[in-house]
């Protein structure tokens, strides 16, 4: 999605908990520990992926969007179809969204990224494309300094 931003990535985060797994410093019940609410999301709302469990690999992993944000109200919190995401940027400001990568079969779930969506992303595009706020900044400041200079020149011919 081009209107994505402020994107925070946490793939590293995920190879370190990965790597602590399989050093065995960190137990697969720790990290499969999907609630029934996040299966549930991920059996209706989900975003199938090729990607393999990189736990029991025996199921691919499903993309869980949940969206927060004070314009979304009471859906804040709700996981979305990615379908309902453009959507849903076309008619609110800003929203957070947050994607949680689940395995349905061992559980194992773990943030992968987040980012901010929303139509303020698109006007901020327009405006450093057209710049009419920085036209507008130039023109009142020109015109400011040519009421001094005006005024002063005034002035310097009243002295005169
Ligand atoms: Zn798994």
């Amino acid at each position: 999605m081009r209107t994505q931003r402020q994107v925070v990535d946490y793939s590293l985060q995920k190879r370190a908990l990965l790597r602590d797994l399989h050093n065995g410093r960190v137990g697969t019940l720790e990290v499969c520990d999907a609630s029934p609410y996040l299966k549930n999301a991920a059996r209706f709302h989900g975003e199938p992926t090729d990607d393999r469990c990189p736990v029991c690999r025996r199921d691919n992993l499903t993309l869980v969007h949940y969206i927060y944000g004070d314009e979304l109200k009471q859906s804040a919190g709700q996981a979305r179809k990615l379908a309902e995401l453009p959507v849903l940027a076309m008619t609110l400001r800003e929203f957070q969204v947050f994607v949680v990568e689940v395995c349905q079969s061992c559980a194992w779930n773990h943030l992968t990224e987040q980012y901010l969506l929303g139509r303020d992303a698109l006007s901020t595009d327009e405006l450093v494309r057209d710049e009419p706020a920085r036209g507008e900044a130039v023109a009142s400041s020109s015109s400011g300094r040519h009421r001094e200079t005006g005024s002063s020149s005034h002035r310097w011919e009243g002295r005169r």
